[in-house]
This record gives C-alpha cells, structure tokens and sequence, in this order.
C-alpha cells in the first residue's frame, strides 16, 4: 500500500506519486495560451499562419495554437471575442475521463489577403476626380483613413489634378469631406451603372472635387 503524497489516501495505484483523483486535478489535458491573435482576410476569410495566407477554418487554426498533453482528447470550440475551448479525454496513465474547460482571448486583425488585394486592384466603387493639387499632408490623412475603414484605393495621375479609384462609397464620402473641410471646392457628384457578373446592377459613384483654393 502506498500513499497519495497530496492527499493521503491509500492506494495501489500512484502515479508520479499522486492517487488517480490528485493526478487527475494537478495535470491539465491541453494548455492553452492567455490571448490568440490571428489575422484574417477581410474579403475571403483566408486566415494567415506565419506568412502564408491559408484556406482554413478558424478552429484548425484555433487547434494548432493548443498544446495536448492528454490522449484521445477531443475539443470543441465556441467563438466569440472570448473563445471557450471545452476538452474531453483521458491523461497519460489514467483511465478516468476528464473534462477541461478553458477561455481564451481572441483578437482578431482584418487585412486584404494577397489574392485578394490583386484580384480587387482594378476593382472600385467610387471615383474621385480631383482638379487641383493636393498636398503630401493631405494624402497622409487620405492614407490614414483607408488604413481606419480597412479598404484600399489607387491613385492615377491626370491632367490637372487626380482621379481616385476607391474600394467603397462610404469610403469615398470619407475622403471626399477631408477635401471639403479643407478646401473651398466645387462638388458634384454622379452614378454611373456597372454590371457585375453576377447580373446584378451596381451603380459606381463618380465625384469631381475642383479645389478652388485654400
Ligand atoms: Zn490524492
Ligand atoms: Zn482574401
């Protein structure tokens, strides 16, 4: 008869020196990390591990951030902001089944995958044309507000000024007042219809901004 150094008891069966119960209660079946952080494809999903874009579920990315002590252990995910990890198995030695529950902070980062960002650069919804010069600042606080509402846009030089070709209309508004607020301009503004592939009709908003003066 040998003694559970933790608890006490009496039993024939220690491991690393614990009665089944203690062991059980000391070792956990997986360890999981305080935070996660992952970054996913604002267009596709794709999630990215390492600096490879990947075409995975959030859960196998979720497992692979998980280490596994236990054997036959199976985890169940529910995701939110917080991520509750529920797992089931046995440890190394023991024939009780045990159950964990974990919480992990999950933050995520959207980005435009690679793919994406090429399929999408002769993509827009709104242009801007812009008659008059612009500054180095005011294309800092152009940048910076694409970089907020996580949308992209090219600039094409033109005669006379700019034309802007922006992934969305509301981004488009956004950068449209920077300009109003900054300049005495002339705005107008007007649709034009595009049909997609899917068949639907979409209409593109075309803005001219003639900057007056400063
Ligand atoms: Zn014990
Ligand atoms: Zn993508």
């Amino acid at each position: 008869m040998r003694f559970c150094f933790l608890c006490g008891k009496k039993t024939e069966k220690l491991i690393k020196g614990y009665c089944e119960e203690c062991y059980n209660k000391k070792f956990q079946l997986i360890e999981v990390p305080k935070e996660i952080f992952v970054t996913t494809c604002s267009k596709c999903n794709k999630i990215k591990e390492g600096n490879k874009w990947k075409d995975m579920e959030i859960d196998e990315f979720l497992r692979n951030k998980i280490k596994i002590f236990g054997k036959n252990v199976k985890i169940r995910f529910e995701i939110n902001d917080i991520v509750k990890i529920y797992a089931k198995g046995f440890l190394e030695e023991s024939k009780k089944l045990k159950e964990e529950f974990h919480e992990v902070k999950l933050k995520i980062k959207k980005e435009v995958c690679s793919g994406c960002s090429r399929k999408f650069t002769d993509y827009y919804e709104t242009l801007i044309q812009i008659r008059g010069s612009l500054t180095n600042d005011d294309i800092d606080s152009i940048d910076d507000i694409v970089l907020i509402k996580k949308g992209f846009y090219r600039i094409k030089e033109v005669k006379g000024g700019y034309d802007f070709f922006i992934s969305s209309k509301s981004l488009g508004e956004k950068i449209t007042e920077i300009l109003r607020k900054k300049y005495k301009a002339e705005i107008k503004k007007s649709y034009k219809l595009v049909r997609r592939k899917q068949g639907k009709n979409i209409y593109r908003n075309i803005i001219s901004i003639r900057i007056l003066s400063d």
